[in-house]
C-alpha cells in the first residue's frame, strides 16, 4: 500500500499543470494498490485544486522562507517532510526547480533519486520508466531504498480530475538550523511568449518549412490569435532561427496541449517525442507522405505560406 507524496510546484502562487498531472497519476495508482496520495506545498495554499485532483491530504507551509524559491530551505523542509510521514516515494516535477530540489532532497534523505521518468508503477515496489540515449531507448529502474524520489517529466501523465476530500493538514517545517548560502534576487522570464509551453492548452510549431528566421513570424501571428505557445522544431533552433527555450521533443520540452498545430515540420520521431501525448494534432505540410500525418488526427497538405496567414485571419475574426 504505497503512500504517495505530490511535490506542488508553483511561482508566485502559479501552480505548474505537471503537479495535478503527478496527482492524477498518483490516484490511479492508489486506487489500484490502496494507499494515500499526499500534496505538499511551499508558499501557497494548494488546498482547492490538489483535492480536486485527487490528493487525500494537503499540506500546505507558508511564511517568509517560501516567499520565493531557495534550493536550501526549500529542500530541508521537504526532506523534514518526507522524514516525519514517510511516503514511500516523492514525485517533483522534472521542471528547472524540480531537477534542482529532488537530488538534494533525495541526499538529505540518503534515498534513491531517478529523474526524468516518463513511467510510474507500484507491485510491492517500484518500477520507474525513464527514457535515456536521447529517447532511442527506455530503461525501466527499481529503487533500492525505502523511499525514492522521483522527477517525472511535464506532460508524461494524463490530467484527470478525481475530487477527493482532502483533508488540510498542519505543517511547519523547522528551518532555524538553515543557512542560505544563496537567495535569489529576481527572476526574468525569457522564452515562449506569456503562455509557456508546457502549460499551454494550444501550440502553434514551426518547422524548416518556414524557409527562414523571418517567416517565425506566420507561427507567433497564428500562436498570438488561438491564445497558443509557439514551439519550434529543434532544426529551426540549430539554424539560429528561434530560441532554444521555444524547442518541442526529445532534447526539448515536451507539451501535451488539447491541441498541437504543426507547420513545415517532417514528424521525426525526436519531435513526435515531445508532442504525441497532445490531444488533437493538426499537420500542415506540403508533402503528402511526411510522417508527421501518420500522428496527426487531421492533415492539411499545402503550402504553409498559402494556409498559415488565412487561417489566422479567420481565428482573429472567430474570437473578434
Ligand atoms: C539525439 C537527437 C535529438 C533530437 N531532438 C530533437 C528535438 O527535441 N526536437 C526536434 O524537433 N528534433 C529533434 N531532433 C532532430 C530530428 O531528428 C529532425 O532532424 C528534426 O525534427 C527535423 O526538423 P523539421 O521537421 O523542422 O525539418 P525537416 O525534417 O527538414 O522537415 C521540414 C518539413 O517541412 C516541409 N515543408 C517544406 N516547405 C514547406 C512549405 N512551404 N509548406 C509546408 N511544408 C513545407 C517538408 O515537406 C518537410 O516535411 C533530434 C535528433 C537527434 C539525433
Amino acid at each position: 500500500m504505497p503512500n504517495i507524496a505530490v511535490f506542488i510546484e508553483q511561482r508566485d502562487g502559479k501552480f505548474k499543470k505537471v503537479a495535478w498531472q503527478m496527482l492524477s497519476e498518483a490516484k490511479r495508482i492508489t486506487a489500484a494498490s490502496g494507499g494515500e496520495v499526499w500534496a505538499l506545498c511551499l508558499g501557497a495554499d494548494a488546498s482547492g485544486e490538489a483535492a480536486r485532483y485527487g490528493a487525500d491530504k494537503v499540506f500546505n507551509a507558508g511564511g517568509e522562507s517560501f516567499a520565493t524559491y531557495n534550493s536550501e530551505l526549500w529542500s530541508t523542509a521537504t526532506a523534514q517532510f518526507c522524514s516525519t510521514h514517510k511516503p514511500e516515494v516523492l514525485l517533483v516535477g522534472s521542471t528547472a526547480m524540480g531537477k534542482d530540489l529532488g537530488p538534494k532532497v533525495a541526499a538529505k534523505l540518503d534515498c534513491a533519486c531517478i529523474s526524468d521518468a516518463v513511467g510510474l508503477t507500484w507491485a510491492d515496489g517500484w518500477t520507474v520508466r525513464r527514457p535515456i540515449y536521447a529517447g532511442k531507448c527506455s530503461i525501466e529502474v527499481e529503487p533500492l531504498t525505502d523511499m525514492a524520489v522521483v522527477g517525472i517529466r511535464p506532460n508524461a501523465f494524463v490530467l484527470e480530475e478525481n475530487a477527493a476530500a482532502a483533508a488540510a493538514e498542519a505543517f511547519s517545517p523547522d528551518l532555524s538550523g538553515v543557512d542560505p548560502k544563496a537567495q535569489v534576487q529576481s527572476i526574468e522570464a525569457v522564452g515562449a511568449g506569456d503562455v509557456e509551453l508546457t502549460e499551454a492548452e494550444i501550440v502553434v510549431s514551426g518547422g524548416r518549412g518556414i524557409k527562414g528566421p523571418e517567416s517565425y513570424e506566420l507561427i507567433e501571428k497564428l500562436a498570438a490569435a488561438l491564445g497558443a505557445a509557439a514551439g519550434a522544431s529543434r532544426a529551426i533552433v540549430d539554424a539560429g532561427w528561434v530560441d532554444y527555450s521555444h524547442q518541442v521533443g526529445q532534447t526539448g520540452k515536451t507539451v501535451g496541449p488539447n491541441l498541437y498545430i504543426a507547420c513545415g515540420i517532417s514528424g521525426a520521431i525526436q519531435h513526435l517525442a515531445g508532442m504525441s501525448s497532445s490531444k488533437c494534432i493538426v499537420a500542415i505540410n506540403k508533402d503528402a507522405n511526411a510522417p508527421i500525418f501518420k500522428a496527426a488526427d487531421y492533415g492539411i497538405v499545402g503550402d504553409l505560406f498559402q494556409i498559415v496567414p488565412p487561417l489566422t485571419e479567420e481565428v482573429i475574426k472567430l474570437r473578434g
